[in-house]
């Protein structure tokens, strides 16, 4: 185990541990990545991405090979499940939810991840850390039996930690960041099983004597959701095939045989947002930094949305260009995108659950979707993430200052691009797109591209982030003058303004 001084360890190859990594090798940093597990885990949890998810892989060029895995659905629920949100009609490249098993999801993250030149070093579990102001010494222990008893500890010194190891971090807590929020008090169990009779439980939602069952339908078995009527003694004690079809028994008045259980599991409902996204040198993201009842089913997509945010800030604070402030900014924008993410699922599972009291609200709120237009663009572009706008801390108002840039056509020395193609390699990037000159960036490591945008004329300039969001935008009816344009290459990149437009070329900070 060798870390350096300019590396940056991720603790846990999940989804944002992986692709933390690749946006941190993307930016020129140094990185290991290390997981407790020997190797993947084989049990899935879940079996969606998000439109958002999908536009942020689609500017890493990349969102193919995830597309290619499974059927996209232009609909998803939002609580209840007779009457999904219609995501067609939402502000996105990619107007849907794609059906693809996280484990899938983690095994093509790892590929790519591998492909730029990064293995994950599986079965090194990060047991403690200290920070000074010059860096992290972090303790990893071999889990796979590797080095034998009492070789099995090693110490690295690395620049920057993250912890990316789920909801019950270790990062998190050794590194004093607190979790405040609400202890589960409901339960959930499920089981990955095959039904001995397929005909006895139909796919979709049941409602039995004394509760709902959920049956989902998977190749070659199904995942069965239950609700513990009653929160367990023990809510680690595990779930048995015999437990789970005394429940399932009870809730239908009658019995279902199943077999062939592959996993079965219990899950709670907590609620907890960690106090600080970044202490130090160490940071969190993922579940690390959230976690939150399954409802909703975008645990995976936030997980890569932090992850997005993250790599671009923390890799130039790691290679000294970042300027002040910049990965505070992370804390920043993804804690205030965690507050979002719990108020709007803590809707989504009262809206969802089985109070009877609010059967008057579920029906006004069914009308409000129903009658009053926009009221379901914006719950759908709530729920995926598709609305999420980052102060841009500067004025303006166009609608996309802060927002993710769409994914505009472009000429570009004679040839036909995109703004996902050209954010492919992860850096900032001026795009100078109409006839009045624009200076180009200088002193950091901005590109600047002149390019033509046919679909949209109006358009005379872009600064995107690496992440995709627009950090300033002028237009011909709403000209910005170049003095904001100096404010945002500083406030995000440490960059200035350089020469004014010379024609026709792609320059790289
Ligand atoms: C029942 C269920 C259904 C779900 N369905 C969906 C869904 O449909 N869609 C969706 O988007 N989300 C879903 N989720 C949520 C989703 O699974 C999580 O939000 C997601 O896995 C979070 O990713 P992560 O990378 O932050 O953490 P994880 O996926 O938990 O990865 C953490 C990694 O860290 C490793 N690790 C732990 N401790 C250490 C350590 N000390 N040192 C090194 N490594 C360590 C672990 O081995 C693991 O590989 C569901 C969750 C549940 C429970």
């Amino acid at each position: 185990m060798s870390g350096g001084d300019g590396v940056i360890m991720v603790a846990g190859a999940g989804p944002a541990g992986l692709m933390l990594a690749a946006e941190l090798t993307l930016a020129g940093a140094e990185v290991m990545v290390v997981d407790a597990l020997p190797e993947r885990s084989p049990y899935c949890r879940g079996f969606t991405l998000n439109a958002r998810s999908l536009e942020l892989l689609d500017r890493r060029g990349i969102a193919g090979r995830f597309l290619a895995e499974g059927p996209t659905v232009p609909s998803s629920m939002f609580a209840d499940p007779a009457r999904p949100l219609d995501l067609t009609v939402m502000d996105s490249d990619h107007p849907y939810v794609l059906g693809i098993a996280q484990t899938r999801v983690e095994e093509l993250l790892e590929e790519w991840l591998a492909e730029l030149g990064v293995k994950v070093s599986w079965g090194h579990a990060v047991t403690d850390l200290e920070q000074d102001a010059g860096g992290v010494e972090v303790t990893v222990e071999r889990t796979d039996g590797v080095g034998g008893a009492g070789g099995s500890l090693r110490r690295a010194r690395v620049a920057y930690l993250v912890g990316c190891d789920g909801s019950r971090s270790l990062v998190r807590k050794r590194a004093g960041i607190a979790f405040p929020g609400t202890p589960a008090t409901t339960f959930g169990v499920l089981a990955d099983v095959e039904l001995a009779d397929p005909a006895a439980l139909p796919f979709g939602m049941t409602k039995g004597e004394r509760g709902t069952v959920f049956v989902i339908p998977r190749p070659g078995y199904v995942r069965i959701v239950l609700n513990e009527p009653e929160p367990p003694a023990d809510r680690d004690e595990p779930v048995t095939l015999a437990s789970f079809e005394r429940l399932l028994a009870e809730q239908l008045g009658r019995p279902v045989e199943l077999r062939e259980p592959r996993w079965l599991t219990r899950f709670g409902d907590a609620a907890r947002l960690a106090e600080r996204y970044v202490a130090g040198r160490v940071a969190l993201a993922g579940d690390a930094a959230h976690i939150h009842p399954p409802t909703g089913a975008v645990g995976v997509n936030v997980a890569l949305a932090d992850a997005v945010n993250l790599g671009w800030k923390l890799a130039a604070t790691a290679l000294g260009r970042a300027p002040e402030g910049l990965l505070h900014s992370y804390h920043e924008e993804r804690h205030a995108a965690g507050e979002r993410l719990l108020s709007t699922i803590g809707a989504q599972a009262a809206l969802g659950g089985h109070d009877p009291g609010l059967a008057p609200v579920r029906d006004l709120f069914a009308q409000l979707v129903d009658r009053v237009p926009g009221v379901g663009k914006y719950l759908a572009e709530l729920a995926t993430g598709v609305s999420t706008r980052y102060d841009p801390k500067i004025p303006g108002e166009h609608p996309w200052l802060g927002r993710l840039v769409p994914d505009l056509e472009l000429t570009l020395d004679g040839r036909r691009t995109s703004v996902a193609e050209l954010l492919r390699r992860a850096r900032p990037l001026l795009l100078r797109l109409g006839e009045r000159p624009l200076p180009a960036a200088a002193g950091g490591w901005v590109d600047t591209c002149d390019a033509r945008c046919p679909g949209r004329p109006e358009l005379e300039g872009l600064l995107i982030r690496p992440d995709g969001h627009a950090a300033w935008v002028s237009t011909t009816s709403e000209p910005q003058p170049d003095s904001t344009l100096a404010t945002a290459l500083a406030t995000w990149f440490g960059a200035s303004c350089g020469p004014v437009r010379q024609e026709g070329r792609f320059e790289t900070g």
